[in-house]
């Protein structure tokens, strides 16, 4: 298993840095996320003692879990939450998260300014593609709501954060990180004052070579970690 692991970490490596060349940007500015929502802290543990550091979860209870299972054996661990989070349950998780994907609508901003003890760093999510399914801000709301949070002391705006759709072809899948590079570049023009972050996260298993060539320097890679390791 630790065997498929070092491979499935080895071909990530390889295709981030292929991306990287073929779009003149640096290795070094690319953050690697593991999504490890779906295996047990042990395999967490087993991918930090690899020299993984930036983990990613979407669920608050098993994000708790995880956060204790591995505090003692994994200090240096950087955690992300990237799920839907309800507002009841901000209060029991915020303090620990180091960064916030899903930042996606204004009264979840409200109740972290209640509710954290120091400036989280934020990703704004943003509906680029449009599609009903999914959450985050439309380019209509976007203006008023970095408005908004820019009052908050405790939101640290720090980029945005995009999904695109899964059937998405090669073309739209470029559109949509492009813009979303653009919207992020925009914003920074119109608010110099808010020290937005330069940050954009997006990409997953299978389409972050196309979200690097437009930008982005946080992606999220769950999959294409742990395929081909049987879970038992
Ligand atoms: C699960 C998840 C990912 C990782 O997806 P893979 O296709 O497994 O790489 C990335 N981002 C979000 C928001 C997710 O929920």
């Amino acid at each position: 298993m630790i065997h498929q692991l070092q491979q499935n970490i080895q071909t990530i490596q390889t295709t981030v840095q292929e991306a990287c060349q073929a779009s003149h940007r640096s290795y070094d500015e690319i953050h690697t996320i593991c999504v490890s929502k779906t295996v047990p802290a042990e395999w967490i543990h087993m991918t930090y003692q690899l020299g993984q550091r930036h983990f990613a979860e979407n669920r608050p209870n098993i994000f708790e879990s995880k956060v204790i299972a591995l505090k003692e054996s994994c200090p240096e661990i950087q955690w992300h939450f990237i799920g839907n989070l309800q507002r009841r349950q901000v209060k029991n998780i915020i303090n620990q998260i180091d960064f916030l994907h899903s930042l996606d609508r204004l009264s979840l901003a409200q109740e972290i300014q209640k509710r954290a003890n120091h400036p989280i760093l934020c990703f704004v999510q943003v509906n680029v593609s449009g599609e009903e399914s999914k959450s985050g801000f439309s380019l209509d709301e976007l203006d008023q709501a970095i408005e908004e949070l820019i009052s908050l002391d405790k939101i640290q705006l720090y980029g945005l954060m995009t999904m695109a759709p899964i059937d998405a072809t090669e073309d739209e899948l470029l559109t949509i990180f492009g813009q979303t590079c653009q919207i992020l570049n925009d914003l920074q023009n119109k608010y110099p004052h808010a020290q937005i972050g330069n940050h954009l996260s997006m990409g997953m298993s299978r389409d972050f070579p196309q979200a690097i060539q437009q930008g982005a320097d946080f992606i999220r890679v769950g999959t294409a970690f742990f395929q081909g390791i049987p879970m038992n």
